[in-house]
């Protein structure tokens, strides 16, 4: 008998159809032995619904409010699918977040979760049960509701599999595993039989949607054994996996788009100590992410600063910048929130040099200016104009022959 917990995404769950599909797979799961947890999405669309209509009432959403409205979505799915279950004679039971004491701490839309009742879910279990999860959602010591940002039913069902130390942790959606890069755009993408949490995390963080950033993290964190699948068809899916138990690897993993950031420039400021600061101290102050870093050396006593932000954040960004450029007596200011940001990521290029240059060629036999770029041992990262980001993707795909390149 194994604890394993599933997780079932917005497209898995779209339809009463659907939700019966994920009961009977829940259902055999039982009948081979196995205890189950269920971890469940909304239904796809329905929490950016929600946000819409959040927003005619008011673009500035209040933090608190929005997690009270978006959490709604799962609980409407965790009841669906419980319902489903104990139909087709499966006892289930669904809980939300705050029943089964998922606590946060209270950042309101991006909580992280501290801690899980683990032993009431066991009970339960232990009591024949398959429990059922409402994603995405959690509790603050003062009993607000909370949500885990965006995709972040991935995390919860992560975190149920680490406090119940279950054996695995299944991300089932709608697609049959993690591929070399984003299937919708390159449609010779393959799939990865496995990868590392090192990659997966890049990949992930650089714009690969396909698992949250924070369930990553997570599961490297307390080593749950994590693996994504397709809801609609058997198979194996993909492994994230600990580097060691892999034997070869190829040089690249994959390639991750991230078209969410946009990039901003002062340029002609004095050149002297606290450059940096003075000019990321006021964005980092009004709670905005600077992703990408570039400062020249300044030859003239001046110096021009590049930064990427979040696109949501493009706008106000702006005005800060321009408030600093007058205080700084800098020459400019400009922007451009049509860029995308395109990566390389690999653990194998650690022993493999060449690659960032052949990256450069490929782009450059395209055409493609390359704006931005960062490296770090595992991905490097190029700053591109978005109308060439296809482009790009497929190009790169094809250079790195990542079509055929053999998993070990
Ligand atoms: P769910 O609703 O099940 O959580 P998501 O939409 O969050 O599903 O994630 C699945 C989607 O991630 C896929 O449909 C695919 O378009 C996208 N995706 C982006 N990069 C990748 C990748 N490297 N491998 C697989 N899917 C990817
Ligand atoms: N329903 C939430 C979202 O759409 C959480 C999730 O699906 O993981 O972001
Ligand atoms: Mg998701």
């Amino acid at each position: 008998m194994a604890l394993i917990v599933q997780k079932y995404g917005g497209t898995s769950v779209g339809t009463v159809e659907r939700i019966q599909h994920v009961a009977a797979k829940v259902a055999k799961e039982v009948a081979a032995g196995n205890q189950i947890v269920v971890t469940v999405s909304a239904m796809s669309g329905q929490t950016n619904k929600l946000i819409e209509l959040a927003t005619e009432i008011d673009e500035d959403l209040l933090p608190r409010e929005y997690d009270v409205l978006v959490s709604t979505g799962e609980q409407v799915t965790i009841a669906l699918l419980s319902m489903a279950l104990n139909k087709i004679g499966c006892k289930a039971k669904s809980y939300t977040g705050s029943q089964i004491a998922i606590k946060t701490d209270s950042f309101f839309t991006k909580a992280r979760i501290k801690s899980i009742d683990a032993d009431r879910v066991q009970a339960d279990l232990d009591d024949g049960n398959v429990i059922v999860v409402a994603g995405f959602q959690g509790v603050d010591d003062n009993g607000n509701i909370t949500t885990l940002g965006r995709g972040g039913s991935d995390t919860t069902a992560v975190a149920m599999a680490a406090v119940l130390k279950a054996q695995e942790c299944q991300i089932f959606t709608d697609v049959d595993g993690v591929y070399t890069t984003d299937p919708r755009i390159e449609p010779r993408a393959r799939r990865l039989e496995q990868l590392t949490f090192e990659e997966m995390l890049e990949m992930a963080s650089l714009g690969s949607k396909v698992l949250q950033i924070r369930a990553v993290e997570f599961a490297g964190k307390y080593s749950v054994p994590l693996r994504v699948l397709s809801s609609f068809e058997d198979g194996p899916g993909t492994l994230i996996t600990y580097e060691d138990n892999i034997m070869e690897r190829p040089k690249i993993a994959g390639i991750a788009l991230n078209k969410d950031e946009a990039k901003l420039t002062i340029l002609g400021v004095p050149d002297k100590p606290g450059v940096a600061h003075h000019i990321l101290g006021p964005i980092s102050e009004a709670n905005m992410e600077v992703d990408m870093i570039v400062q020249n050396t300044g030859e003239d006593g001046t110096t021009d600063f590049t930064f990427t932000i979040h696109k949501n954040d493009y706008n106000k960004a702006l005005d800060i910048l321009l408030k600093t450029s007058e205080r700084l007596g800098a020459r400019k200011v400009s922007g451009d929130d049509r860029i995308v940001k395109l990566s390389l990521v690999g653990v194998g290029m650690r022993s493999h040099a060449g690659i960032a240059n052949k990256m450069f060629a490929s782009l450059a036999e395209e055409k493609i200016n390359i704006r931005m770029i960062s490296t770090s041992e595992i991905k490097i990262s190029v700053v591109i104009n978005e109308r060439y980001a296809e482009l790009a993707v497929r190009t790169l795909h094809e250079a790195f022959e990542l079509e055929n390149s053999t998993v070990a």
